[in-house]
């Protein structure tokens, strides 16, 4: 099976998977009340169990000889966006794993990194990005953790904060600066394995939301990685971060249209359902807002355009340019709906009249 919208004849062959990903999603993560299947979290108690995201959604556009699909970056936002109408921690995962971790790997990675790494993370090691510090939000590049060369190998020293997913990582992208007197010339990408000595995993941040989804300090104490474990080029580490950070954006939208969506979905039939003052709540005016999407209004437009300008703007390969002269945009809205309709019909089709009229 695979889930790719690439082109008219993979369009077909992806209802199957994107039925059986909707059904896992309606099915199995919303049956569970306040239990997240994959990662979860019982309110306050610290209890975390991590399983594999199946259906390859850790690997949704690596190529098939490291285990993924070999789909599209897109099909990797349609994937984000579905599964946040259940639950946008699990849509987390798939995303920073996604759009980051197998990324950076791809990207940037020498042939014995994806071979070591590419066949774990596409199965069942999460990724960590370590950028920020205490010091170092915004302005992430004024970092403080050091690398410092010692022959063939490094010694990392520094503290990272706020670093998604680090209770569960197998393997954390150590930004660190090997030469200060360069300035963010100097930062430089490191990949340390979980397990390495001096490496320590602070407690979770007590969070509003996405709790199921952890969020850690991060130590490096005399931490001692091998020169081969520097990702890409010494001193590129801070272009890496923002390419990297430019596409991670595009799924964090996709990720509150499907959390807005989620809502929504809920929130209607409970209005309908929901009697006051002899009438459902649904039919008094302060209830307009809803009653907007049954006269068609523009929501399936506003997801659409606001996921597509961003693939449009960013990634090439988000959106591929359409036959017909349609634009990228337009395409990709038409995929969009596709895709979260269940993989055609009438609502896909409906779906492309939207992308044309608001794109070509
Ligand atoms: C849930 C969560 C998960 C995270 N995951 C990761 C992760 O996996 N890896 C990682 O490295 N980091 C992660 N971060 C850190 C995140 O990248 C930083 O929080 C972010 O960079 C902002 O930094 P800050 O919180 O220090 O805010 P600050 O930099 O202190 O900014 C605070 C506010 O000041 C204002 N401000 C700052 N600079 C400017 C400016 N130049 N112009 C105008 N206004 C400005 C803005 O309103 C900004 O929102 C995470 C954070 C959160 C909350």
């Amino acid at each position: 099976m695979t889930p790719s919208v690439d082109g008219e004849e993979n369009q077909e062959s992806s209802v199957p998977y994107w039925a059986a990903m909707r059904t896992y999603i309606a099915k199995i993560l919303v049956l569970i009340p306040g239990f997240n299947f994959i990662l979860s979290c019982y309110q306050d108690q610290q209890i975390y169990i991590f399983a594999p995201l199946p259906f390859q959604l850790m690997s949704i556009e690596l190529g098939e000889e490291y285990g993924g699909t070999g789909a599209s970056f897109f099909s990797i936002i349609l994937a984000v966006e579905e599964l946040a109408k259940v639950d946008p921690a699990v849509s987390l995962v798939c995303e920073l794993q996604n759009t980051l971790t197998n990324k950076l790997f791809t990207t940037y990675g020498t042939e014995e990194q994806k071979r070591t790494y590419l066949p774990r993370v596409s199965k069942d090691t999460l990724g960590s990005f370590c950028l920020s510090e205490a010091g170092s939000g915004s302005d992430a590049f004024s970092l403080k953790t050091r690398a410092e060369k010692k022959g063939d190998y490094y010694i990392i020293n520094g503290s990272k904060m706020w670093i998604s997913l680090a209770e569960d990582a197998g393997v954390f992208f150590v930004m660190a600066n090997t030469d200060p007197s360069l300035g963010y010339r100097g930062i430089t990408c490191f990949i340390v394995d979980r397990d390495t000595e001096g490496l320590h995993v602070g407690k979770k941040e007590d969070k509003l939301g996405i709790r199921a989804c952890s969020t850690c300090p991060v130590t490096f104490d005399n931490v001692k990685v091998p020169e081969s474990n520097i990702l890409g080029q010494i001193g590129q580490g801070y272009k890496y971060a923002i390419g990297m950070l430019n596409t991670g954006r595009i799924g964090i939208a996709a990720q509150m249209l499907g959390l807005a969506q989620g809502c929504f979905d809920h929130t209607v039939p409970y209005t309908k359902e929901r009697v006051q003052f002899g009438k459902s709540i649904f039919d008094f005016q302060s209830a307009g807002a809803f009653r907007g999407e049954q006269n068609g209004c523009c929501w399936g437009s506003s997801r659409a355009v606001a996921v597509c300008e961003c693939c449009a703007a960013v990634a090439g390969d988000a959106a591929p340019d359409c036959p017909g002269g349609h634009t990228a945009g337009g395409r990709a809205a038409a995929d969009l709906q596709r895709g979260a309709a269940g993989g055609g019909g009438q609502a896909g089709h409906q779906g492309g009249q939207h992308g044309q009229v608001l794109h070509c």
